[in-house]
């Protein structure tokens, strides 16, 4: 209870999607009773990690295991190694996740973890047994019918790979499905990699087709270059034929008017290490490239980059939101007043999840579907929320953010009826 009351003060980030959720509940007309059970986590562990480092001192890292909602269905969210993990932070990206399964509408519940680690600092070695301890500790609350873990910031698939290796080793048999976001080889699926990409390029093209615009040779901006960044520039180009004038990562950006060629950018920043210095391009800040005049404005690095100080200067008519919160409510605020369409995170990042989905069901059926299957899919489950969110939003007369709020939560408090409180 302590910890519950200690994430309802002000300033934490769980704070701020209380509010979004309390403002969704009072458009729905939900009372106190349907509305105070959405802002309380279902369970928090927190565990301690004691690892061996490779010089043989023993180090202990601190980790978390939040599962927010099961109404749905099974937990859904990745695992985060980054210095700023908290509990707070574990139970705002929670809480999104399980708003974001319902937007969606994929048949999980949300979740989310992490360890307060810097992984850049660790070894190979020690990033595993980091891992292994670390699913042993939360091993009794995981599983494919009740937590799912995934890849997040400063995870990757050989991690996700270790988390399956651990539980199998410790239950005695396999089961792929209990992380998703594995290497291929052992159950992943074909198509994850590019999938929360694909999935902004879907919600990018509905959004410009609601406006009566065409993708086709728009300018379009992008924060980020990784694994959302990178293949949602290379399918816009590529699939879409827009003309990608900005890119930039963690060390700053570059522009090039005339368009850039994503595929030769990223073979580019993998033998220097960054975009900066592309040939042809101009270098600029990342505060420089949230500014460009563009149709298209894509965040896909880190949170609160669109901020009150820089929102009055956005020169986009359409705003994808490619990473999870981009953009602060006061910003938001000034963004709708002067009329730009923001796609909010719950909506525009859900390809990802929607993917991790298809391979959990594939790892269940154990048969694998190709690739173009799993494209095809992910592009109905988009357009499918892409509308609800929108039809959402006329029923209410409301922006898209406060509209995907309104959804998830509907969604969500409609399966906690059908369940009725368990006694
Ligand atoms: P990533 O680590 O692959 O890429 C992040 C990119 O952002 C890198 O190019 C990095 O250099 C850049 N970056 C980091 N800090 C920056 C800064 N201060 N300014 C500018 N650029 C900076 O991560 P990712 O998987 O692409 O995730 C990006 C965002 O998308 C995160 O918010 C993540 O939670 C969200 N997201 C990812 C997925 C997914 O499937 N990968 C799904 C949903 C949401």
């Amino acid at each position: 209870m302590g910890l519950v009351i200690q994430a309802h003060k002000p300033g934490n980030p769980f704070e701020a999607i209380c509010r979004w959720i309390d403002r969704a509940a009072h458009l729905l007309g939900y009372d106190e009773s349907t509305t105070k059970p959405l802002k309380h986590p279902r369970r928090c562990v927190i565990v301690s990690l004691p690892v061996e480092m490779d010089d043989g001192r023993v180090e202990v890292f601190v980790g978390y295991r939040v599962q927010y909602d099961t109404a749905r269905g099974p937990c859904k969210g990745g695992v985060r190694y980054h210095p700023n993990v908290t509990l707070e932070e574990m139970m705002a990206l929670a809480a999104l996740m399980s708003l974001k399964c319902a937007v969606v509408d994929v048949p999980f519940g949300g979740g989310k973890g992490g360890v307060a680690c810097d992984p850049t600092r660790l070894s190979h070695r020690e990033l595993e047994r980091l891992t292994r301890r670390y699913t042993a500790e939360i091993f009794d609350i995981i599983g494919p019918d009740k937590d799912i873990p995934a890849p997040d910031v400063g995870t990757n698939p050989q991690v996700m790979a270790w988390v399956m290796d651990t539980i199998c080793m410790k239950r005695g048999y396999l089961e792929p499905g209990t992380v998703t976001g594995k290497p291929i080889p052992l159950g992943g699926s074909r198509g994850r990699e590019e999938a929360a990409g694909r999935g902004v390029l879907v919600v990018a093209r509905e959004a410009f087709a609601h406006l009566g615009l065409r993708l086709e040779g728009a300018r379009v901006v992008i924060q980020g270059f990784g694994n959302v960044g990178y293949h949602a520039a290379r399918l816009l180009h590529e699939e879409a034929g827009a003309r990608v004038v900005a890119v930039s990562d963690v060390r700053g950006g570059i522009y090039h008017p005339e368009g850039l060629v994503p595929q030769q950018v990223k073979e580019y920043a993998r033998n220097t290490g960054s975009v900066v210095g592309y040939p042809g391009a101009r270098t600029i800040s990342n505060r420089e490239l949230l500014e460009i005049p563009c149709d298209l404005l894509i965040p896909a690095a880190i949170e609160h980059q669109i901020t009150a100080e820089n929102a009055e200067r956005i020169r986009a008519s359409v705003i994808v939101e490619g990473a999870n919160e981009p953009t602060t409510p006061e910003a938001d605020e000034i963004l709708r007043r002067r009329g730009v369409l923001v796609v909010p995170d719950l909506l525009a990042n859900g390809g990802g999840v929607v993917v991790s989905y298809f391979e959990w069901v594939q790892d269940r059926y154990g048969y694998f579907w190709p690739e173009e299957e799993v494209r095809a899919r992910l592009e109905l489950f988009m357009v499918r929320a892409f509308q609800a969110v929108l039809a959402t939003a006329e029923r209410f007369g409301v922006d898209l953010r406060t509209a995907a709020y309104c959804l998830g939560v509907e969604r969500i408090v409609e399966a906690r009826r059908l369940r009725g409180l368990y006694a």
